[in-house]
């Protein structure tokens, strides 16, 4: 009895001691993936997705795909008036007000300092651009309040669709042409890749 006893105790700590590794590694998997700030995924885990998003489009031509990548207007200022922490809570925001205007099946990533991107599957040019100019309203029209300061705050935003033959970097790089133009036509705005 003294021996069964015993090994049903080891067989339990055995089993406690498996699952606890088990929820370790998967705690350690999401935290090599998401963006401590804002809980999104960071940038090696969107280019993951993308890279998912992109073999499945490249598969099947019926299938449309977009990209935006958007980047907070002038953040450099707003951290210089306000300071780095309410720059922080500003970024923030800015993933929270995505996650409010952007559909389930989009994937809002931060893939920089204050520059995010999102995956549009199933989505073309048209109707990308109409959930990003959700999402620069939902920005534009209502500042951050941070500790009693009013930070008002913009975003401009690159949009592009998947072309056959495109891979991460040709499609990255048309949204990233997209927000240069975006920038240079004078910020909060959404400007699609040609
Ligand atoms: P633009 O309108 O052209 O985008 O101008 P900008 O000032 O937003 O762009 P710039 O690239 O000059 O500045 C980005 C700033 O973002 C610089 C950097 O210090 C700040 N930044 C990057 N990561 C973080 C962060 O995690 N928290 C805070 N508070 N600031 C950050
Ligand atoms: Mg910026
Ligand atoms: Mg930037």
């Amino acid at each position: 009895i003294l021996l069964l006893a015993l090994a049903i105790l080891a067989t339990s700590y055995v089993r406690q001691a498996l699952r606890a590794e088990a929820t370790a590694r998967r705690e350690l998997q999401r935290n090599a993936s998401t963006d401590a700030l804002t809980e999104l995924p960071n940038r090696r885990a969107f280019i993951e997705a993308l890279g998912r998003s992109l073999r499945r489009a490249a598969s099947d031509p019926s299938r449309k795909l977009g990209l935006a990548i958007f980047d907070i207007d002038h953040f450099k200022q707003i951290n210089d008036r306000f300071g780095h922490p309410a720059g922080d809570e500003v970024i923030r925001e800015v993933g929270r007000r995505a996650g409010i205007s952007l559909r389930k099946r989009d994937l809002v990533g931060r893939i920089g300092g204050e520059e995010f991107a999102v995956i549009f599957p199933q989505a073309d040019l048209e109707t990308a651009c109409m959930v990003c100019e959700r999402l620069r309203l939902g920005i534009a029209d209502r500042p951050v309040v941070y500790e009693d300061t009013i930070i008002p705050f913009t975003v401009s935003i690159g949009v592009a669709d998947y072309q056959p033959g495109d891979d991460i970097d040709h499609l990255m790089a048309r949204a990233d042409a997209a927000l240069y133009d975006a920038k240079v036509g004078g910020r909060n705005q959404i400007r699609r890749a040609a």
